[in-house]
């Protein structure tokens, strides 16, 4: 491993004191967690409510590219020991499986800062959820309560309303509800629907053992982390392992009247491997044989889902981050990637000893240092998902600049 270990920050023994502010968080996925770590990390008093209990979690692999994982890493998740594998190379075919490119990565990743790592989304979770949960001595332990779905929040008290009538208060409320976010139409203009992306996606993963032992397949699974996309004019097929190169993570990317699911079905609506080889039966058969290798207690399908830019994404005491400000398109890896800066940006700015009548002002700082590179890297990802018919896409295009954003290394 050519990267050498940053310090874990420690907040220097800060505990919540009367100066330590009550933060509600609400959703406790990858944005609202890493927000309550940062959080408490400040010294604040932090509550995460979730409306799930975590049961059959599936999902699937996600990227901790180089800025997220850099900020993983300062509060001593080092995501290669949950599971997570280096990124190493990208190649590139067209749907006949003629080769487009192949380009190692190891040097380039060796530039970095931090390194690329491919990481299952239920492993990160989990290591997220004891972190933030446990007693370390970084102030106290966050407080996480399941089962607690919010249907209401008042921004001026910095209240969340929960099903069951319950009301819980803070000085500070963070809304990491996610793409369907109930939060956000709590702040100006921010009641405007999700949109349509035009397409939607099957995502499964097969055990890399079973593309090794085929013939036709196993080209596909011998190198260690190797991400390997084939482009169609109007559809793509993208592979990478996770689970220590145990597993192959794959996203197909097509029109979306081709598969039978609407964006209320969120990330795991139901599917079946006929319905998946017929969007992709004109590809190579050797990727076809892949594709059959489905596991299919992990196939689902989801509606990609876009929402024009907010005006605001703060209300008085409340902010949003992640998929609840922004949702992105998958096609740059970066959707927990930027609800991880937003969620250490936050704690930044609402730093230890910030008072409760200071706060609304500090989430318009918030507002600020984030809206313009979240919404510019949010466009990137549309970009890389377009079309592209004859043209030829660099889906190294957009890197340096999602990747290169190491002053947060110094700023904290
Ligand atoms: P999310 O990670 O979506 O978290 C939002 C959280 O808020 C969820 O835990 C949700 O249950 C909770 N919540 C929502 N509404 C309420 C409410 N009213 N009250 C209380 N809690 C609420 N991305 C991929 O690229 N690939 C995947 O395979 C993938 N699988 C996923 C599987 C699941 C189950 C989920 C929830 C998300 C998945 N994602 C996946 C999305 C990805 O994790 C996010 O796009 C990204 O991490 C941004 O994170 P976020 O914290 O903003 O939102």
């Amino acid at each position: 491993m050519p990267f050498s270990e940053p310090a874990v920050v420690t907040n220097g023994g800060i505990l919540p004191t009367a100066q330590g502010l009550n933060v509600v968080v609400v959703g406790a996925g990858i944005g609202g967690l890493t927000a309550a770590i940062y959080l408490r990390y400040q010294g604040h008093t932090v509550t995460v409510l979730e409306q799930s209990r975590f049961a059959n979690e599936l999902g699937a692999a996600l990227h901790l590219a180089p800025n997220s994982n850099g900020l993983l890493r300062r509060i001593g998740i080092f995501a290669e020991r949950v599971g997570a594998n280096l990124m190493e190379s990208v190649t590139e075919y067209n749907a006949a499986n003629e080769l487009l490119r192949d380009v190692e990565l190891t040097e380039p990743n060796k530039l970095w800062q931090h390194p690329w790592h491919l990481v299952h989304r239920v492993h990160l979770h989990e290591e997220l959820k004891r972190r933030a949960t446990s007693p370390s001595g970084d102030g106290l332990p966050v407080v996480l309560k399941t089962c607690s779905h919010v249907v209401d929040v008042d921004p001026a008290t910095a209240t969340a309303i929960l099903e069951n009538g319950e009301r819980v208060q803070g000085d500070v409320l963070v809304g990491a509800d996610g793409v369907h976010s109930k939060t956000r139409t709590k702040v100006p203009g921010g009641d405007i629907p999700n949109k349509s992306s035009g397409k939607s996606a099957f995502r499964f993963l097969i055990p890399r053992q079973a593309a090794l032992d085929d013939p036709l397949t196993a080209q596909y699974a011998k190198r260690d982390g190797q991400l390997i996309i084939w482009y169609g004019q109007d559809r793509r097929v993208i592979m990478y392992p996770c689970d220590a190169n145990r597993q192959l993570n794959f996203v197909c990317i097509h029109p979306l009247e081709e598969s039978d699911v609407d964006g209320a079905s969120g990330w795991s609506a139901e599917t079946t491997k006929n319905a998946l080889l017929e969007v992709y039966k004109n590809f190579d058969p050797s990727l076809l044989a892949l594709l059959d290798k489905a596991d299919v207690k992990s196939l689902k399908a989801w509606e990609l889902l876009d929402r024009d830019v907010l005006a605001t994404w703060v209300n008085d005491r409340l902010a949003l981050l992640g998929d609840a400000a922004h949702p992105f398109l998958p096609h740059q890896g970066q959707g927990a990637g930027c609800a991880m800066e937003d969620a250490a940006a936050l704690a930044v700015v609402l730093q230890n000893g910030t008072k409760a009548e200071d706060v609304p002002e500090r989430l318009r700082l918030y507002e600020k240092i984030r809206m313009e590179r979240a919404h510019r890297v949010q466009e990137y990802s549309r970009l890389a998902g377009r079309d592209l018919g004859d043209e030829k896409l660099d889906m190294m295009e957009y890197t340096n600049y999602n990747f290169g954003h190491d002053e947060w290394d110094n700023s904290m």
